[in-house]
Parts: C-alpha cells; structure tokens; sequence
C-alpha cells in the first residue's frame, strides 16, 4: 500500500487535532476579519465567545473520532468508496459529487435541526447553540455534545454510500467549514447582488441563518433554502441593524405556497411563556 498504515489510535487523534486547529483557524481569521470590517460587532461578548469556543472544541473531539476511525479504515483496509484515481469515475462526477454532498448534508441537517428543536431536545442540546444571541465566527462548531454526534455522523457515513474523490471530499469539508463559519458572523461577507438576487432565493448566507437565530421556529438549512421553502419554514432573510429585519422582509417572499410569517415564528421550539430559556423575539 503507497501511504503506510497509521495506527487507528493516531488517527483518531491526528483527526481531532485537525478539526480542532481547523476551528481555531477559520473562526479566529473570520473573528480578526469581523474586527477590521466591523469594529466593536462582538463588544460585551468575550463571556459568550469563552463558551462558543469550548462547546466547539468538544464538538472537535466528537467530530473528530469517526472521521479518524474512517481514515484509517480507508487507508489501512479499503473501507469507503473514497477514491484517489480521478479516472476512477467520469470526470463530470468530480463537480457533481460535491454537489450530491451537499445536497444530503443539507437534508440531513434540515430534518436533524428540526428535530433538535422539539422542546425537549431543545432544552437538552439545542440551546447550547442558541445561546449565541448574537452568534459570532466562534459559533460555527458550537453545539452540546449530543447535537455533535448527530453532525458528526453524516459525511462519514456517507464516504461508505456514495463514491467521492478525496479532492471532492476535501472540497466538500471546505465549503461545510466556511460556510458554518460565515453563517455565523454577524454581518453579511456576500455581495448584496448575490444575497437578494435570484441565487440568494435558493443559497443560505449569514442573512438567512441570522433570522433563523433570531426567530427559532424558522430558516432550519444549512445550504440550501430549498427544504425550507418546500416545507413552508423559509422566513426570508434576518437583518444585522438589530431592528426586525424589515428591509429585507420584502426578499423573503416565504416558502413556495407562501407560507408566512403569521405561521411560522416560534413553531416547533418552546415558545410558550415561562419557558425556562430565553426565546424569540428578543
Ligand atoms: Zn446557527
Ligand atoms: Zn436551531
């Protein structure tokens, strides 16, 4: 075999240590980009950010493991339908791998966020992640260690259904880190001609994802609005100026069906009055 088998032990950790200075990387460069764009976005926030940064580290472990565990089976025993071999499939399969990933990734997040936001798991692990009110770039992995085992298991699951180059992969992983970061900063990084044009209708950008922890019951994807838009749950876009997002309300146009504001908000999450966590509408 070309590459020499590593332990599997060595591989779970190697694997942990580089999602873990992966996150410090991204979210720290993202945090500085934040300083420069816009000075004194995370002002007072230093106690939530402390928080952000160890949930994610914990979720750098869960996330970690199974993706050490497949490595090494790839590499020492043939397991996955990983392949090295841009041959291997047609060509045209490289792009459209990434993009089935996606795809799925985004299915599965959708269902599994919705489902996170039943009021019990909620209160159990969701609200970990909702207690970024606002988020910042450190949120991106900042999840209880319950929500992390659900995220950690879907790419490593599906190396072993859909066959992908490490290239795509690695293209995947890329595109799932910078948009966990970017979807949590606080301010739009796209242009507006992207956001609010006909690509924003169908792409989730820190605009969407900002309402979704603005308002809960709303905005579940994590790439595409698609399943939002078909399940009705697609409440348009948040806005950063800290008021109800009205200037975008007029982008949202809600889901196919029109399903509205009047329906959604606080749907699926506790909203009831004495609810013991802070909620929507804040
Ligand atoms: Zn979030
Ligand atoms: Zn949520």
């Amino acid at each position: 075999m070309a590459v020499p088998q590593a332990s599997l032990l060595f591989s779970i950790l190697a694997m942990i240590a580089i999602v873990g200075l992966r996150y410090l990387a991204v979210s720290g460069a993202f945090a500085w980009l934040t300083r420069l764009r816009r000075p004194g976005l995370y002002a007072g926030l230093d106690r939530q950010i402390k928080r952000e940064i160890l949930w994610s580290l914990l979720s750098a472990f869960i996330y970690g493991a199974p993706a050490g565990l497949v490595a090494w089976g790839w590499q020492a025993h043939g397991w996955t339908r990983i392949y090295s071999d841009p041959n291997a499939w047609p060509l045209w399969w490289l792009p459209v791998s990434v993009l089935v990933y996606l795809i799925l990734h985004d299915t599965w997040f959708y269902w599994t966020h919705r489902w996170m936001h039943r009021p019990a798991l909620f209160r159990l692990a969701h609200a970990v992640h909702h207690a970024s009110r606002p988020p910042t770039a450190w949120a991106a992995m900042s999840f209880h260690w319950l929500e992390a085992v659900t995220g950690a298991a879907i790419i490593p699951a599906l190396v072993f259904v859909v066959p992908i180059h490490f290239g795509a992969l690695l293209a995947v992983l890329g595109v799932m880190t910078f948009m966990g970061v970017a979807n949590h900063l606080g301010w739009e990084i796209f242009p507006a001609w992207l956001v609010e044009g006909a690509a924003g209708r169908w792409l989730i950008t820190a605009s969407h994802h900002h309402r979704h922890h603005e308002r809960y019951g709303c905005n579940y994807g994590l790439y595409f609005r698609t399943w939002d838009r078909l399940c009705g749950t697609d409440l348009g876009l948040g806005s950063f100026d800290g008021g109800s997002g009205r200037r975008l309300a007029a982008v949202a146009g809600g889901g196919i069906g029109g399903a509205a504001e009047r329906e959604l908000a606080g749907a699926e999450e506790p909203a009831r009055p004495g609810a013991s966590l802070p909620h929507p509408q804040r």
